[in-house]
């Protein structure tokens, strides 16, 4: 194959700058010709072949999505690397901070510890929102990477310390106790980590909402701005990097143990709340039940068995935090104060849905890591419970909060998601209950 270069690529290209050129280093960076789009059978389009769900790393195939001129005609992906954060990258070349040539250097990245690979790596249905090679990228496609293929990994695993103010009382209260291999004699929890980007099988994920490709497509192309025009123009790339969070790991005990179905498994799957996460905001039970977890998931690796709580970016559900805080201020000013009877009527007021984190892509990491069974599961949502016992994995335990946990303002959530059916050993409220549970009203907030 003829080398590519990108003015070569593009039928449709045409002078367009925004600004008349100047003679600055980023006015340079481009060539004047802007393409806008490819097209499969345009020349000097020659994608490296991806196979998703191919037996071996060398079949699948590497995932390419990178615009830089080497690689621009061999990608074989929609997006762009980094999740959210490619638009930072975006700013670093545009300010002349980041080269826009700059290749990394991946010496010494490698995992610390070993994962998989494990029979949902190779199935292509199993896991369709993240590569399962993505830790192995020098590993498995070095020759790519050799010949100038700017390839990156989207999945890094390391090890690290973790110092949590509650997990020193859960060890004074004697919860928790030093052993040097979970907790050290300094109160500190030993933690394997990994961090994955999102990396989306098209085909897979509509099949997984049940909606078809070509409609997954233009979705995502109409409601972010037109942003990936090769969405609609090449139907013959089906991976797609999308500008969204991940997810980060936390494993408590030897990873390999995940895997292991003769040892114990406590999990908790969570959506970040920062408020809450960070800065222990008490209208919801999201930090209690983080913290509550890690405690118990170093619990069971100090028992032998291990921990792992996934942290997924779905701030607010998914909402993002303006809608949440929008939601908060009605609640409280909703005429008859904020009751657990209308909780999720407020959300559903300014967002018009009550929930986006939609369960159904989560299982993919239980699956990259190889679980099959949880012991523990921590948590009360039911959306998380039926996606992933749906996914084949199964759940022996559902474990909720301490009662005493609970923050009190939390109530009306807690009550609110158990009568819309999330689980609970105890009493399901009725609606005339649930308009007895009432937050802390508007005034009561200092201001
Ligand atoms: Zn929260």
């Amino acid at each position: 194959m003829a080398k590519e270069d990108a003015a070569d690529v593009a039928p449709d290209a045409q002078p367009q700058p925004v600004e008349q050129a100047t003679d600055s280093p980023q006015q340079r960076l481009y060539n004047s010709r802007v393409v806008l789009t490819t097209y499969p059978a345009q020349l000097g389009i020659d994608p490296i072949p991806l196979t998703w769900g191919a037996p071996t790393a060398a079949e699948r195939g590497p995932v390419v999505v990178s615009r830089n001129q080497d690689t621009f005609g061999k990608r074989n992906a929609i997006g762009a690397g980094g999740g959210s954060y490619c638009i930072y990258r975006a700013l670093a070349v545009a300010i002349g901070a980041l080269a826009p040539n700059h290749r990394p250097d991946f010496n010494m990245t490698q995992p610390t510890h070993e994962i998989g690979p494990f029979p949902a790596w190779s199935d292509p249905e199993k896991i369709v929102s993240m590569d399962p090679w993505g830790h192995a990228t020098v590993e498995h496609y070095s020759d790519y990477l050799e010949r100038g293929v700017d390839i990156r990994p989207t999945i890094a695993i390391t090890q690290a310390r973790m110092k949590l103010a509650e997990i020193d009382e859960a060890i004074e209260k004697g919860l928790l106790r030093r052993d040097g291999e979970v907790v050290t004699e300094g109160g500190e929890l030993k933690v394997v980590k990994v961090a994955s980007e999102p990396v989306w099988f098209l085909p897979g994920v509509a099949r997984r909402f049940g909606i078809s490709e070509s409609t997954l497509r233009r979705a995502l192309f109409e409601d972010t701005g037109g942003m990936y025009p090769e969405l609609i123009t090449r139907p013959d790339l089906k991976v797609f990097l999308p500008p969204i969070g991940g997810l980060t790991v936390y494993i408590f005990g030897d990873p390999k143990n995940i895997a292991d179905p003769s040892k114990r498994l406590t999990m908790r799957v969570h959506d970040e709340c920062n408020g809450s996460d960070v800065f222990g905001s008490d209208i919801c039970t999201c930090k209690p039940y983080l913290v509550y977890s890690i405690e118990e998931c170093a619990r069971e690796a100090q028992n032998g068995g291990v921990g792992v709580v996934v942290y997924f970016r779905k701030e607010g559900r998914a909402l993002g935090e303006v809608t949440k805080y929008l939601v908060y201020n009605a609640r409280k000013r909703q005429e008859g104060g904020d009751t657990a009877a209308n909780y999720f009527k407020r959300t559903e007021f300014v967002a018009g849905v009550k929930d986006m984190r939609f369960q159904a892509l989560m299982p993919d990491i239980l699956h990259w890591l190889g679980v099959t069974r949880i012991d523990r599961f921590i948590s009360m949502s039911n959306m998380k419970y039926q996606a992933i016992v749906d996914s084949g994995i199964e759940i022996v335990e559902r474990v909720s909060i301490p009662e005493d946990r609970m923050p009190a303002d939390s109530k009306v959530e807690i009550e609110a998601k158990i009568a819309d059916g999330y689980f609970t050993t105890g009493e399901v409220p009725t609606d005339a209950m649930l308009k007895e549970v009432k937050g802390r009203n508007w005034d009561e907030i200092a201001h």
